[in-house]
């Protein structure tokens, strides 16, 4: 809580020194931002490029074959899968439909930022399906190519699983590579505070204050967003399979929500979650412990929505148009970079470069959102365990109705 009490502190310095910078003569700012300011944000931007491969890599590779054995990971399993892919695609497409509307990125009389990349570079969506099997996957590494990082992470998961006991020890080798890139990230969290501040007073300073309409119209879009998700995906599922009011379910549920929120992680929440689902909305423990946990690592409804806003945001400042095929690709990427969100403060944003190099924005665009994120981290967190626990739920409800078939046949 105290870097967070941090990170906002740095939030408001920004937004107030880069307000005084608009009234002070560009010939003064123009070199505190050029040889402090922009180094400063470029550092810490970098610090969190440099983890996003083996993140991706390790994380996914884990989520495989965390779900175990694939022939035996049964009817429920696929159906949990089947839930959570479907629901975090639906979270996206809520996002950006109501980012390319509202338009969070134009504001009136701002010009659009420079280092726009040429899209001559960014390869088709049919060239990008086509490569998504890597030649080398050593080279894929190097070379950033998301898609075919999660390719093979998805098969050396797979391989993993099938042979069973005799792969202990890669798996511990992935599960403690993991653990070490959490506490990295836990580390480079701690330059956060100066990364923020650096950013959004050399935004503001260099672009003016209508840049802060900007990042409050992106706040906005993503908190609307997120609400249309919760308000109507969850409610019409939860009532349709669940049989169960979204009232109802806040009613139990709500004390998870508020330690989600206060620690914007699923996987520190996890353990109540678990609790008030199995006592408050009688989930039995077998699947509660099966759904829950595994929604806590791969299921991210929230962070998917902060992606999806925050893609189209970006693109919209740089006054870049994305295409039907850019858009698709950010669906399938944010998909998979919502499964590879670790339940920790601020993966999600790791995340994000993740999408971003895969549809070709300046990365430098989470310059603008990162000072917010960990106030909307705390939302979409909320959310993100929210979708774990109604999927628990509606799995709860198909067991019984498969049950009550059985027993009615035996009959
Ligand atoms: N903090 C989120 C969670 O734990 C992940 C993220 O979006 O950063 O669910």
């Amino acid at each position: 809580m105290n870097l967070t009490k941090y990170i906002l502190l740095a939030l408001v310095a920004g937004v107030i020194v880069g307000i005084v910078a608009t009234f002070i003569p560009e010939a003064y700012f123009s070199p505190v931002n050029e040889w402090v300011l922009v180094p400063l944000g470029k550092i810490f931007i970098n610090l969190i490029k440099m983890l996003v491969v083996p993140i991706v890599f390790c994380s996914i590779t884990m989520g495989v074959f965390q779900l175990g054995d694939p022939r035996k990971v049964g009817k429920m399993g696929g159906r949990t899968l089947l839930f959570f892919l479907c629901t975090t695609a639906i979270a996206i497409c809520v996002a950006m439909v109501l980012a390319l509307l509202i338009q969070p990125g134009h504001v009136p009389g701002l010009e659009p930022l420079a280092a726009a990349p040429s899209f001559e570079e960014t390869p088709s969506m049919m060239d990008n399906l086509l490569g998504i099997i890597p030649d080398n996957p050593v080279a894929s590494m190097a070379q950033g190519n998301m898609l075919q990082i999660i390719f093979f992470a998805v098969l050396f998961g797979i391989g993993i699983s099938l042979l069973g006991n005799k792969s202990q020890t890669v798996k511990n080798f992935i599960t403690e590579t993991n653990d070490v890139l959490m506490k990295i990230i836990n580390i480079v969290m701690y330059t956060a505070p100066f990364g923020a501040f650096a950013l959004i007073t050399s935004a503001i300073g260099s672009n003016g204050a209508e840049t802060l309409r900007q990042m409050g119209m992106y706040v906005l879009v993503v908190l609307l967003a997120l609400g249309v998700h919760f308000f109507f995906t969850y409610g019409t599922t939860l009532r349709v399979w669940g049989k169960m009011s979204l009232i109802d379910f806040v009613k139990k549920f709500y004390p998870a929500m508020v330690v989600g929120f206060s620690t914007s992680s699923s996987n520190a929440t996890l353990p109540i979650s678990m609790e008030v689902a199995q006592e408050k909305l009688k989930v039995p423990a077998p699947i509660s412990s099966f759904v829950q946990s595994l929604g806590s690592t791969i299921n991210m409804d929230g962070t998917a929505i902060m992606q999806g806003v925050a893609t189209v945001f970006v693109a919209q400042v740089y006054g870049i148009d994305l295409t039907m095929g850019q858009i698709i690709m950010v669906i399938i990427t944010a998909v998979l970079a919502s499964i590879g969100t670790a339940g920790v403060p601020a993966v999600g944003l790791v995340m994000l470069v993740m999408v971003f190099n895969q549809v070709g924005l300046p990365v430098e665009g989470i310059g603008l959102i990162i000072g917010i994120d960990r106030i909307l981290d705390m939302v979409r967190t909320s959310v993100n365990i929210t979708g774990d626990a109604i999927c628990a739920v509606i799995m709860t409800r198909v067991e019984e109705r498969s049950d009550a078939k059985l027993a009615k046949k035996s009959q």
